[in-house]
């Protein structure tokens, strides 16, 4: 969060002028701005010493006219109500931009999952699923992994629902494949990002082959990216992740660099790179800035010291609307959260429906389906852009709230 604002109404700077565009009436406004429904629950659990220690954890659905809510679970210490509320409206837009069949929502328990064992992990993680259970379903609210959690933890969330209201794969998405999972999902927000890039890289001048990239995050997302980009012929020069930061004058071995975190559990020490300081990796000279960890990691300071010809934003709202301003005045292009990061909740809806068929896609598949959907939702948002005078940001909150709004209005309940 932006010093001193709140998630929310960083989303909402982004809201108001697309909404003030589409003319939405006031009140129509105000139903797109409150989520329909928002719990708070208290969570208590024995650890492993035998301690009993309560955990608070949300669900927030934002917005369900286009369908059942989809959105991630994350556990995180910053998990707070205002920031699953944010992620959750950002998820109602960006599964409209994608023509998806769902909603918005988004949960989260105040953890560092870290500190805690697998065993103390999935007793939280059932406990937090016997408080929620009467708000999820497969045509009621489809939880996903998020940053902290795994298909591991969609397992435990399943097998939980599943012993209330009988077994149903349907109900989360990103499981293990033998559990119903789907191919191609663990890669798919990575992949999906890399399918964005490649497709926006001639609109912006780029040459994907020679390009060099920074990747800020090393887990699920950024990994993904990076492998794939790697893959293409980009060559990733500096990756950080929350212990530290490695760079390389020439092209980190990424697949080196990932058997080294799977090993040590952190890039930092990486003997293939050299170290350098978290900080500076907006500094280093590059054609693609790629932050896939947090929030707010661009702002009006970062986003001046940026050396970098294009921003890819995997990680869900990096940019502040102050750094957003910035990047706009230095003809920094910026790749969206909305429609870059997409990627798994494209690939969960695939998922989704394979459960509800009992069948299952191969993974050429799924990855040329994905490409398929999220390049035409790219070039909706760059065609957008150019006949409105928008930046890439503007033009894909335009065309998801302009499709949540018609929704609600055609359903007929306002
Ligand atoms: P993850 O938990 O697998 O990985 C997060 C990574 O960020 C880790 O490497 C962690 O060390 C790093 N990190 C944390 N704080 C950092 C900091 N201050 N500086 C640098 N690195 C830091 O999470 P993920 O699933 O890869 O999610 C990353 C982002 O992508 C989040 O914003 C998430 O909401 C978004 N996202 C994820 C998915 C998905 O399918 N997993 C889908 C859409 C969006």
């Amino acid at each position: 969060m932006a010093k001193g604002r709140s998630a929310q109404e960083d989303v909402q700077a982004f809201f108001d002028p697309a909404a003030e565009r589409l003319g939405l009436p006031v009140g129509v406004r105000a139903m797109l701005c409150a989520p329909w429904r928002q719990i708070q629950v208290s969570l208590p659990i024995r650890r492993d010493n035998g301690d009993i220690e309560v955990f608070t954890g949300y669900r927030v659905q934002h917005n369900a006219a286009r369908g059942p809510y989809k959105g991630g679970i994350r556990y995180h210490p910053h998990a707070d109500e205002d920031e699953v509320r944010a992620l959750a409206t950002l998820m109602s837009y960006k599964t409209a931009l994608l023509d998806i069949p769902f909603g918005g929502a988004k949960g989260g328990i105040q953890v560092d999952p870290a500190a805690l064992s697998q065993a103390e992990l999935n007793r939280l993680t059932r406990r937090y699923t016997r408080s929620i259970h009467h708000l999820l379903g497969p045509y009621r609210d489809v939880p996903a992994p998020d940053m902290g959690t795994n298909a591991q933890t969609m397992a435990w969330v399943m097998d939980e629902y599943g012993q209330l209201h009988g077994a149903n794969q349907a109900v989360v998405t990103g499981k293990p494949v033998e559990l119903g999972g789907s191919l191609g999902r663990e890669q798919a927000t990575g992949r999906g990002a890399l399918d964005v890039l490649t497709e926006a890289a001639p609109d912006l001048g780029l040459d994907l082959r020679h390009a060099r990239l920074v990747v800020q995050g090393f887990g699920n997302v950024g990994s993904w990216f990076a492998r794939l980009a790697h893959g293409e012929g980009a060559r990733v020069c500096a990756v950080s992740d929350r212990f530290g930061a490695v760079c390389s004058d020439g092209a980190i071995d990424v697949e080196a660099l990932s058997a080294y975190v799977a090993a040590t559990g952190s890039v930092a020490g990486f003997p293939g790179a050299a170290p350098c300081d978290p900080d500076d990796l907006y500094e280093v000279e590059c054609e693609v800035f790629v932050p896939a960890a947090i929030e707010n990691v661009l702002t009006e300071e970062t986003a001046r010291r940026l050396r970098a010809k294009v921003v890819l934003e995997c990680a869900n709202h990096p940019t502040t609307p102050e750094a957003d301003m910035v990047l706009n005045e230095r003809s920094i292009p910026v790749l969206p959260d909305v429609l870059v990061n997409a990627g798994g909740v494209t690939v969960s809806y695939f998922e989704w429906t394979q459960n509800l068929q009992q069948l299952s896609w191969t993974l050429e598949e799924v990855n040329q389906r994905l490409r398929a959907r999220i390049t035409e939702a790219y070039r909706n948002v760059r065609d957008t852009a150019r006949r409105e005078g928008l930046t890439l940001r503007e033009a894909a909150f335009l065309i998801g709230i302009e499709r949540v709004a018609r929704a609600a209005m055609l359903r007929g309940f306002v």
